[in-house]
């Protein structure tokens, strides 16, 4: 038996689904999934020996492509010096005010150890700010997998939480709304009629959890003015896009300042990290400063710490998110021609180094037209790439990241074998 199936078997016997996050089993797409030996740059290796152009990228916080030298020499360094002390250290304020001094709208800024801890506590702060229970989120966008907002709803006008997973209270989610993305007539007329029991409005600036959905001209800037108006805070989760898309959050490239922000994935330089943060007079009423509880063992723990201060001062210099756009560009044209060569209408978003081929002849500006999509034509796109050394996300929700370590020869390897995969394609 190949090494891949001998070890997925075997996962599945300990671990349930054989995996620690679900996408990773490849059920979407079919197959066994690769299991990894090593990484580097832009590719990954297989226990089987073989190499892939990785465009997950560990799903996004690997914006420096794998173990890149410098965060893996500072993890080193670090790690000798002692892993976790449960004590305040000099690197955490150095984190903290990097992050601050870029991100205009954060005065105070929190570590926990990933992104569901960071929206779970900034939903705890928002609540205990206004004195409120409700939120309002929006289909297709992912807050992470703490009870109150794995609800996504049906479309349609403010459908009143219905949890998305078994195990979720009823009585927590009937807190949550959740309205379609890039609809402002629908969320005008929700926060509009019930403002008084909305604690805050969470939202991707720019959706990353439903394939790539950017958000339309004007619809940041009218939430954050329907947002003030009710005093209603207004959490933008940037787990994915903060120092994605330029140096600090969308927020900075928008122009739009949230009360609060989530963050995650590219500051921990691939350890595990989240922090939120935002307005004074929210965050002041964090512990200990404040009554609002929230602790943690490992939180601001030195390892992702500093590999979060390596990957942020690699991110500084000048040049680098011009080169990742090149890039960007590079595949979106290279994918463009070969669908206009096959004669093919399918929609492809992109932004920076983030981009989502959809197999749907429908402009994607939203989770029910992101799921127009064609999955089975998905997964026998993912499997071509697969094999032809191309590692894809392995669901049609997701994004393509691309790093500062691809190069531009794999960039177009990859437009190459995307053509053959796309016109191989058989309607089944
Ligand atoms: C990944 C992600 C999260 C959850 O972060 P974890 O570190 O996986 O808990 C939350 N929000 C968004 C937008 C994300 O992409």
């Amino acid at each position: 038996m190949k090494k891949n199936s001998f070890l997925f078997k075997e996962s599945e016997k300990y671990i349930p689904g054989g995996v620690n996050s679900p996408v990773r089993a490849f059920k979407a797409v079919g197959g066994t999934p690769v299991f990894i030996s090593k990484a580097k740059g832009s590719k990954i290796y297989s226990v089987e020996g073989k190499a892939y152009i990785d465009y997950v990228c560990s799903w996004g916080p690997l914006i420096l492509g794998h173990a890149d030298k410098m965060v893996v020499n500072t993890i080193r360094k670090t790690a000798g010096d002692g892993t976790s002390f449960g004590a305040p250290t000099e690197r955490e304020l150095e984190l903290a005010k990097l992050i601050c001094e870029s991100i205009p709208s954060m005065d105070l800024v929190r570590f926990v150890n990933s992104g569901t801890e960071a929206v779970m506590s900034a939903i705890r702060a928002a609540r205990a700010f206004t004195a409120k229970d409700k939120i309002i989120k929006f289909n297709g966008c992912y807050h992470g997998h703490s009870d109150s907002v794995l609800s996504e709803a049906g479309s349609g006008l403010a459908t009143f939480g219905v949890p998305s997973s078994p195990g979720v209270p009823l009585n927590t989610v009937k807190d949550t709304i959740s309205l379609p993305y890039n609809d402002i007539i629908a969320f005008e007329k929700t926060i509009r009629k019930i403002h008084d029991k909305i604690a805050c409005v969470i939202i991707e600036p720019v959706a990353g959890n439903m394939g790539l959905v950017l958000p339309k001209e004007g619809y940041l800037k009218k939430i954050r003015e329907l947002t003030q108006k009710y005093k209603v805070v207004l959490i933008f989760d940037e787990v994915i896009t903060g120092f994605r898309l330029s140096f600090g959050g969308v927020s900075g490239l928008f122009g739009i300042k949230p009360d609060l922000t989530c963050l995650g994935k590219i500051i921990g330089g691939g350890l595990p990290v989240g922090a939120y943060g935002g307005k004074e007079e929210i965050m002041k009423l964090i512990a200990p400063r404040g009554p609002v509880y929230k602790a943690g063992t490992l939180s601001g723990n030195p390892l992702a710490i500093s590999a979060g201060i390596a990957t942020l001062k690699k991110l500084k210099v000048k040049g680098f998110y011009e080169d990742l756009e090149k890039k960007g560009k590079l595949l979106e044209d290279g994918v463009r021609e070969n669908l206009r060569k096959l004669n093919l209408g399918y929609t492809y978003n992109r932004l920076g180094s983030m981009s989502t081929l959809f197999f749907t002849n429908q402009v994607v500006n939203d989770y029910a037209t992101a799921k127009s999509s064609d999955i089975s034509f998905y997964a026998q796109y993912f499997n071509t790439m697969l094999k032809s050394g191309v590692y894809l996300p392995p669901s049609q929700f997701e994004v393509y990241f691309i790093s500062g370590a691809h190069t531009y020869q794999d960039i177009e390897k990859t437009v190459k074998i995307n053509y053959l995969a796309l016109r191989g394609l058989k309607k089944k």
